[in-house]
């Protein structure tokens, strides 16, 4: 490949315009750098454009219309309902992409980023060539991010098609409601869209090769969604992997294998969920002096990898590949190349599963807290105990509250329950201000609200509950 004579000099050269790459581009133009944000496909990265705003979209659908269907409980039936359009469905996702990928797009315009659409690699720690419609172009910066994310794990012993063995990005996309998912992995992605696609009205079968799903969360907190798993209808098959599959009068039979010995099962469609890994092939990490394994290219807390002028951020830095990570990593990263004081640091990443209810936690979970050393003390409050919640029509759960027993000093926090996601928030802040149990019962929580329920889980690690008839010596 020959690159062209005309070298453009940029301050920040971002390879990768996702949540990471896109924040670190607006962060570091607002302070005054020339920044080049190198993107091959429409800007957002896989959270807009494949992962977290679809499947939130198509999740929160298959949830109101389920909710519809039940409606006759509470003393308002509908009229039986349509079979479901899933490309009216699909195409409504797409519009609400459209609409914030827009958005993206205008607020890079408004800070006079220059988004360059190509795919682009490093030649050196100063250099980069980028392969657009109009040819090779070649760039040459004093600061360079790798943004560039991750990709969905695949399995070779179920290669998607994208048409009946899908990756989440897939299904996401199907113009016909599969009869019957097999997915693949219980993880975040399996579950999430597993539940959305068992409320929109298909069959659902997990298969997870681990002991249980939802690795890594608490116990008691998993519990609840893995109990609504079984109400929704959906199977779960635990200790068991696919090991083939094959066309039987036009239907997949899928091989497993499982702890009772080899089984198969029949499915329209299988997804594929067993995971991401970053993404550091082909944009010349080698020229660097980086490697890129699976643990993703090493940094430090300000976002430097091993080469000087070289940062990375998001997804191919590792795990935990969350959306909101990358964005505070960009932001520091570009803080920081602008001569800031800044440091990744944050006193929790909170992580969140939308499935049925909702899952989230941020801190310490139990298990870790006593793995730390700490003497750790909990408190649960219900969710079936607040007005909010039965009114609400999301009855199930509990918030935890994972404290040092000494000083009652929160450490850790998590929900499963109706708008957990937004709730975390509260844990979110308390363990960037070093909160106390005493600081969480003495805010004022809106009455009714289902935040009250981390008022509740504080009173009561406090001895003193107020809606739990537990009796406790007040500490
Ligand atoms: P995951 O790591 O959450 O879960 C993958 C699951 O697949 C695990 O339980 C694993 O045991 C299982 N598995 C692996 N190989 C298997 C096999 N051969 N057969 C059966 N099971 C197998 O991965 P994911 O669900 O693909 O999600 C990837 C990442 O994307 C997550 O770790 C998360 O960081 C991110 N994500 C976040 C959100 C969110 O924030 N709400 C949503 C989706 C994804």
């Amino acid at each position: 490949m020959v690159v062209g004579d005309i070298v453009t000099s940029t301050d920040v050269f971002i390879l990768g315009a996702g949540p990471g790459g896109y924040v670190a581009a607006l962060r570091a133009a607002e302070l005054g750098l020339d920044v080049t944000l190198v993107e091959s496909a429409r800007a957002g990265g896989v959270c807009l454009q494949q992962g977290c705003i679809p499947s939130k979209a198509f999740i929160q659908a298959a949830d109101e219309y389920h909710r519809a269907l039940r409606l006759g409980e509470i003393g308002l039936p509908l009229a039986a309902p349509a079979p479901v359009d899933l490309a009216g469905l699909v195409t409504w996702k797409d519009g609400v992409v459209d609409k914030l990928t827009q958005g993206v797009t205008q607020l890079l315009k408004a800070r006079d980023v220059h988004v360059v659409h190509g795919r682009g690699e490093f030649l050196s720690r100063q250099s980069a060539a980028v392969d657009t419609s109009e040819g090779r172009q070649a760039f040459h910066f004093r600061f360079g991010v790798i943004a560039t994310g991750s990709h969905a794990r695949s399995l070779p012993e179920l290669p998607a098609d994208g048409t009946r063995i899908l990756m989440p990005r897939h299904l996401l996309s199907l113009r016909e409601l599969p009869e019957h998912l097999v997915v693949v992995g219980g993880g975040y992605i399996g579950i999430e869209l597993g539940v959305a696609l068992r409320k929109l009205g298909a069959e659902v079968t997990v298969v997870e090769a681990g002991s249980g799903i939802l690795p890594g969360i608490d116990a008691d907190l998993a519990e609840v969604a893995v109990r609504r798993l079984g109400d929704l209808g959906i199977t779960v098959r635990l200790g068991s992997r696919p090991t083939g599959w094959e066309e039987r009068m036009g239907r997949l039979a899928v091989h497993l294998e499982t702890g009772g010995g080899a089984q198969t099962l029949q499915a329209s469609h299988v997804l594929v969920a067993v995971g991401r890994d970053p993404q550091s092939a082909g944009i010349g990490l080698e020229a660097l002096g980086l490697v890129g394994d699976d643990g993703g290219v090493h940094v430090d807390a300000q976002l430097r990898t091993s080469t000087a002028g070289i940062f990375a951020i998001g997804d191919v830095t590792g795990a935990p590949m969350l959306a909101h990570r990358a964005s505070h990593q960009g932001i520091v990263a570009a803080e920081v190349i602008a001569g800031r004081s800044a440091a990744f640091d944050p006193a929790s990443v909170p992580a969140v599963v939308y499935g049925d209810p909702e899952l989230a936690w941020a801190g310490l979970t139990e298990t870790e807290a006593r793995l730390q050393g700490y003497s750790v003390e909990t408190a649960r409050f219900p969710m079936r105990a607040l007005g909010r919640s039965l009114a609400g029509r999301s009855p199930e759960g509990l918030t935890k509250l994972v404290y040092d027993a000494d000083a009652g000093v929160i450490l850790g926090g998590g929900v499963a329950g109706g708008h957990a996601s937004d709730l975390i928030a509260e844990v979110a802040l308390a363990l960037e201000m070093g909160a106390t149990l005493e600081d969480m019962a003495a805010t004022v929580h809106a009455h009714p609200t289902f935040s009250e329920a981390w008022q509740e889980a504080a009173l009561l690690g406090l001895g003193s509950p107020i809606h739990t008839a537990t009796r406790i010596r007040p500490r």
